[in-house]
């Protein structure tokens, strides 16, 4: 493993400022920590509040990520109130937590890490605790003691696995107060590693050194192993997009889920060992990973030749068959203490495939993504020398459980309106698609932009990550009416997401000129966007509907001009009357599989929507000047109010969230009010 201590950046730093870098150097190598695993310390003198100089302990706060370090994450409670708990034979967790909130220096300061009696039991003043994949794979395994006194000899203490909190600190006190002298760090069976020195710096490069040891062991033991035969990747593209929907819909029967999926050669590899599915059914490398997990995977062995009903059956059955799994392992450990979590699963392994994480927001999906990700990489190593053996179950329950470990859930975010919904826009490079798309991520949704511009998909979806987070939005390239354009936009939201549950057909475009002058070419390349497009999309995410089972919502965005048409509009207006009507009539067939499809009405719709050209058209038609025209709609509307982007794509939310699940066929006019338009 590589040592990323930089003295030139480490230069100049105080104290409190080496221990943020120095975690932060931790945080950002996977191999070491994941989504706010481990935790570091550092042991200075502070002023308290009365002015006088004491120990204090600076520890990570509890739920924070060592990635994005800096001095105010870190906790500081006094050492001498945590060094006088040495005194006490025992302590309950709730009893640790009260007295840990009475030593802290900042009333309001973060609540300081699950572990901070470890750090502060222990001498040295830098401490460094990481869950390496390294050493996780030398110490799941049946005889991890043995391993590690062959690798580290008197380098290193070792503790027994005991849940965390003040018998495994004080234990772990107990094993470095009897160990030889000059001793850099412990061993903490099935959890991690813990190093120390007088600064940071010498605990983090202690840290990578003895990390760097344990892979060197693993190299030596690996063995050679036979490449897996896989199906051809486009078959397996193929599999993956009918397979994802029934695997979201089955996930998702209690509150919606978004997947991620990797399917690359070495998960792929993985999961074609004859020993995969039993390996992967052993629970979790480390405690700290249950909560994003829980203790094991589904392992989902589907043929990729199995009809759609057949599939979905079989999907559903393995997904019950968890969860009753689940619920049983609660009901043996559980006593009535705790309300059961969900008991969905996490982590979806699909041998000849790859795997899925499953999380109410794309961001709760990645977490479990990354980790299972290590986790194949430690069983794999561990299966090496002498077999993957973690934490039993009972431990196991224990720690999913943990008062102390649920609380970081607290700290989470409730989920947004639209958590768990993939939404797909048409037309989102600009004006009312992208003000759609906007809107929709804003309530949660993660979003397919699609668009006929390259760079407008990718501009939207950029703006949506910039303000929602990586991953969170997919820039689709589509011509809505091709219809190799559209499956293969549509299976691309899928494969990224899982499925799709809400669409903004929006794309279109507007044509002018009258019936007597338009050619053919005119008016068919009307209805080929105007309609069709908006059939073809509709087709290919109703079948992705249906395999979820979970419902969906479609707005169609139509105009003012379908109920009144303009003269010199005729090629726009007939073609969307077309897209009304498919409206109703998807409303129609597909109620009863719980699909809802309405409309919006815009009408002088400024912000980007008409080129020059209409500009000019619209002003000859009604006989004004250019520079007119805004005040011309403005004064015809009821509310005599300019419509924009932002109004229509409000309109569009509404009607795609459960605010609205008791309406389907209808139009909602948002054009100020036009009395002609009132649909009837
Ligand atoms: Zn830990």
């Amino acid at each position: 493993m590589r040592d990323r201590w930089n003295d030139d950046e480490a230069d100049g730093m105080s104290p409190l400022e080496l221990l943020a870098y120095g975690s932060r150097l931790i945080g950002e190598e996977p191999s070491l920590v994941l989504w706010g695993g481990g935790n570091t310390s550092l042991k200075v003198d502070e002023a308290d509040h009365m002015g006088r100089t004491i120990p204090v302990l600076r520890v990570k706060g509890s739920g924070s990520d060592l990635k994005y370090a800096q001095v105010r994450d870190f906790a500081g409670v006094r050492l001498g109130d945590i060094r006088w708990l040495l005194g006490r034979e025992a302590m309950t967790d709730e009893e640790m937590v009260d007295y840990i909130a009475h030593c802290t220096m900042e009333p309001q300061g973060p609540r300081p890490s699950i572990e901070t009696l470890l750090h502060g039991f222990l001498a040295p003043r830098a401490i460094v605790h990481s869950h390496a994949d390294a050493i996780l794979t030398l110490v799941d395994t049946p005889d991890p003691a043995r391993l590690v006194k062959e690798i580290y000899g008197d380098r290193l203490a070792q503790v027994a696995y005991l849940r965390p909190g003040f018998a495994m600190a004080k234990v772990a006190y107990e094993e470095v107060e009897r160990a030889p002298e000059g001793i850099e760090g412990l061993v903490l069976l099935h959890h991690g590693l813990v190093t120390w020195g007088d600064t940071m710096e010498e605990a983090y490069h202690r840290h990578i050194a003895l990390v760097t040891l344990a892979e060197e062991a693993i190299a030596r033991a690996a063995r050679p192993r036979a490449r897996a035969r896989a199906a051809p990747e486009l078959r397996r593209n193929r599999f993956l997009v009918r397979l994802a929907p029934f695997l979201k819909g089955a996930l998702s029967r209690r509150d919606p889920h978004v997947l991620m999926f990797d399917g690359d050669e070495a998960v792929v590899d993985f999961l074609a060992r004859p020993d995969a599915r039993e390996i992967t059914q052993r629970s979790v490398a480390t405690p700290d990973h249950i909560l994003h997990t829980k203790g094991v995977p589904l392992w989902l062995d589907v043929a990729d030749d199995l009809s759609d009903a057949a599939l979905g059956e079989a999907v559903r059955h393995a997904v019950d068959e968890y969860e009753a799994a689940y619920a049983a392992y609660v009901e043996r450990y559980n006593h009535g203490r705790y309300e059961p979590l969900s008991p969905e699963p996490r982590v979806i392994l699909v041998p000849g495939l790859g795997y899925f994480a499953a999380g109410r927001t794309l961001a709760a999906a990645r977490v479990p993504l990354d980790i299972y990700r290590h986790t194949m990489g430690i069983i794999a190593g561990a299966q090496e020398l002498g077999g993957y053996h973690p934490i039993a179950e009972p431990e196991a329950f224990e720690v999913e459980y943990w008062p102390l470990e649920l609380y970081k859930l607290t700290l989470r975010p409730r989920p947004k309106e639209l958590a768990g919904k993939v939404a797909l826009v048409t037309g989102a490079g600009s004006g009312i698609g992208r003000a759609c798309a906007l809107a929709l991520a804003q309530a949660g949704a993660v979003v397919a932009a699609a668009d006929l511009s390259p760079q407008g998909a990718a501009q939207t979806a950029a703006a949506i990550e910039e303000l929602h987070g990586m991953g969170t939005a997919l820039g689709v390239t589509m011509d809505v009416g091709d219809k190799v354009q559209v499956d293969a936009g549509v299976d691309a939201a899928v494969a990224r997401f899982g499925g799709i549950d809400i669409v903004v057909s929006n794309a279109g475009i507007a044509p002018t000129g009258a019936i007597v002058d338009l050619t053919p070419a005119q008016w068919e390349e009307s209805f080929r966007i105007n309609t069709t497009g908006h059939f073809l999309v509709s087709q290919a995410t109703l079948r992705v509907m249906r395999r979820q089972g979970t419902g969906g919502a479609f707005v169609f965005v139509v105009t003012k001009n379908a109920l009144v048409p303009g003269k010199e509009f005729g090629a726009y207006s007939c073609a969307k009357s077309a897209e009304a009507q498919l409206a109703r009539i998807i409303a129609i067939e597909h109620g009863g599989d719980g699909i809802r499809a309405n409309m919006v009405n815009p009408d002088a719709v400024w912000t980007g929507l008409w080129s020059e050209e209409v500009r000019r058209e619209r002003a000859s038609a009604y006989h004004i000047a250019v520079d007119e025209l805004e005040d011309f709609y403005r004064r015809r509307s009821l509310l005599q109010r300019v419509v924009l982007a932002e109004d229509v794509a409000e309109s569009v939310l509404f009607l795609c969230t459960e605010r609205s699940s008791k309406t389907t066929g209808a139009i909602l006019p948002v054009d100020a009010g036009i009395r002609e338009a009132f649909p009837r």
